[in-house]
């Protein structure tokens, strides 16, 4: 094997071979690299799936068969309604299937964006911290600013170190 060709293997850059299906009726595929001394083989799966039937005694249950190897796939194929809240003092959206009973999901705010809250119900905790109410489910909500707000004092009094009244920071 020529230098660079050795190279080229070692680092991954193999001449491969087309994949070829390892036997009938699997989907197995496998390359070889054609470079002498270098025994590399590259397996992959690739299934001849048919298209998504629905199964008829189960709405919105639908298979899929591969043409060569005979595997199955199955998924749900949901008609979903839009996302509600599911009540009007609740920040909990649900939304149902249009055709079947099976389907059904919740999704629970994870942020507070996700709540109902204005920018100006937010209340000052400390020089970090903020808290509000949520309009909708009332739940209390907590924010961290990206930018502290301290409160320093209205005068320095001729001191040469000005700290924050309430987490005594060090204005820079
Ligand atoms: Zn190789
Ligand atoms: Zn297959
Ligand atoms: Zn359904
Ligand atoms: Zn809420
Ligand atoms: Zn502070």
């Amino acid at each position: 094997m020529g230098f660079w060709a050795k190279v080229g293997c070692t680092v991954g850059l193999h001449d491969w071979s087309d994949f070829k299906y390892r036997a009938e009726g699997s989907c197995e595929q496998a390359r070889f690299c054609k470079r002498d001394g270098c025994t590399k083989v590259d397996v992959t799966t690739t299934h001849a799936w048919n298209e998504w039937v629905a199964v008829s005694h189960k709405p919105c249950f639908e298979t899929q068969t591969c043409a060569r190897c005979g595997k199955n796939d199955h998924r749900f194929n949901h008609l979903w309604s839009e996302w509600q809240y599911e009540a009007p003092q609740s920040c909990v959206q649900v939304r149902h299937c249009r055709r079947c009973d099976e389907g059904n999901e919740q999704q629970l705010p994870v942020n507070n964006a996700q709540h109902d809250v204005m920018p100006d119900d937010w209340k000052r905790v400390d020089c970090h911290n903020s808290t509000a109410y949520c309009r909708r489910c009332k739940l209390p909500l907590t924010m961290r600013g990206l930018i502290a707000i301290h409160r320093w004092p209205a005068s320095q009094g001729g001191r040469t170190e000005v700290r924050c009244a309430d987490c005594g920071e060090l204005r820079t």
